[in-house]
């Protein structure tokens, strides 16, 4: 068995370079929050498509409005109109105007909008038949309240690269662009698993020595965060042949990872790194860092599995830390974009010298971001990371930060995290 402590930079090197990102599939726009797209996203058409109105007015020819003010307003006959959806069927001369609705075709002829507002009839035009003439009251320079085609994207235009993780206006873009279907990375399929004699579902009552399972549900649900589906496979107890018995279904639902928790401590009765070498290797056990000193990582048959600390803090941390990014690599993200803050310390911190991932809580304050811990960081102790919106960063070798100092931050628990 590997005995090496590696470092976690290391560790999740390895992690991530064994994962080759998933293939691609369509899927419907509805269905495609929070997918990965697979390829590069080319614009076929100019956004807007045609030269429009940005104001309900009157599109004009603004050498004939040079003039107008409130005390001298400009005459203008009204020869026709066009409505949002319409067509500019007609030709605007000099001395016309032609009534025109926000996101109409901009006439032929014309090259700016009057808004309503910027004649003698401000109101809102709802129900009015069509005017003989409208009196401008303010001048507008060529181009005003027009929208020219292709002034947000332009034809042929790179919009977006493969890697990205797909937010509503992703969506509404790809809309946009008539893009009804996307082709974006299949989602990791990772099979969760729950290690311990104590470990009770937590629809279960409390008996003496028995404690629910926390990291169940926390780990399924960080998975979906992360954009993967994750596979309940329930409680194992500490034996190897029921453990090696859940795995095989890991591996029977044809899950891209395993994740389990627990077991994995030092005690008689931990057998996740015995039960995974008899059915497959494990590469290393354990990373320099804290909460969450022993991380295994290998594969079951075939089937990579990390096995993260039992403590829920710790599970939940090293979750962030490694099995995140993994999924996110195997899942099509590009690798540099978690989100990071750097944040000022209102407090006195202490170390171990170990790099340590801290709960902590964020605020903005005289502008900047400053941070305190939230409390005991014993890994036991679930209620400090309930109570953080962030982990902060000391590094290894540091023992001791003075208030004042800046730190990294990750901000976490968000439903669409950055990564
Ligand atoms: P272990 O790694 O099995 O030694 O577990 C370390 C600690 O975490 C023990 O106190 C366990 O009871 C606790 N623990 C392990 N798994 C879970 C879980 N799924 N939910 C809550 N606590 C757990
Ligand atoms: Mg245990």
């Amino acid at each position: 068995m590997p005995e090496i402590s590696l470092s976690v930079d290391d560790a999740l090197a390895r992690i991530v370079a064994s994962f080759q990102p998933l293939g691609p599939e369509n899927v419907p726009l509805d269905e495609s929050l929070g997918r990965v797209l697979a390829e590069e996203v080319v614009a076929a058409t100019d956004l807007p498509p045609f030269p429009s109105s940005s104001m309900d007015g009157y599109a004009v020819q603004s050498a004939d409005v040079a003039k107008a003010s409130r005390k001298t307003s400009v005459r203008l006959k009204v020869v026709g109109e066009i409505v949002a959806g319409g067509r500019r069927e007609q030709w605007l001369g000099s001395g016309q105007a032609i009534r025109i609705m926000t996101g109409a075709p901009l006439a032929e002829g014309a090259d700016a909008v009057v808004p309503i507002e910027m004649t003698t009839e401000p109101g809102p035009m709802a129900g009015l038949p069509l005017p003989e003439y409208i009196d401008i009251v303010e001048q507008v320079s060529k181009g005003e309240y027009t929208r020219k085609e292709g002034q947000d994207v332009r034809a042929g235009a790179s919009v977006f690269s493969a890697g990205r993780r797909l937010r509503p206006q992703d969506i509404g873009m790809l809309a946009a662009l008539g893009i009804a279907e996307p082709r974006v990375h299949k989602q990791p399929r990772v099979a969760v698993l729950s290690i311990g004699d104590e470990l009770l579902d937590a629809s279960e009552e409390l008996v003496p020595g028995k404690i629910r399972d926390a990291n169940g549900r926390a780990l399924l649900a960080a998975c979906r965060t992360t954009g993967a589906i994750p596979l309940l496979l329930g409680i194992a107890p500490d034996d190897p042949e029921e453990l090696a018995g859940l795995l095989d279904r890991g591996v029977d639902q044809d899950a891209h990872l395993i994740l389990t928790s627990g077991g994995l401590s030092m005690g008689a009765y931990d057998f996740v790194r015995t039960v995974v070498e008899q059915n497959g290797h494990l590469e290393f056990w354990r990373v320099k860092m804290r909460p969450g000193k022993p991380l295994a990582f290998g594969a079951y048959r075939g089937v990579p599995i990390i096995a993260l600390p039992g403590n829920p803090v710790s599970a939940l941390v090293t979750y962030e830390v490694f099995v995140r990014p993994a999924l996110a690599h195997l899942g099509g993200r590009d690798q540099a974009s978690r989100l990071r803050l750097l944040v000022r310390t209102e407090e006195e911190i202490v170390s171990d010298g170990r790099l340590s991932y801290l709960r902590a809580r964020i605020r903005w304050h005289d502008g900047e971001f400053r941070t305190q811990l939230t409390g005991s960081q014993d890994s036991g102790v679930l209620m400090s990371l309930v109570t953080a919106d962030a982990l902060v960063i000391v590094p290894e070798g540091v023992t001791h930060m003075q208030a004042g100092e800046e730190l990294e931050a990750w901000l976490i628990g968000l439903p669409q995290s950055a990564l």
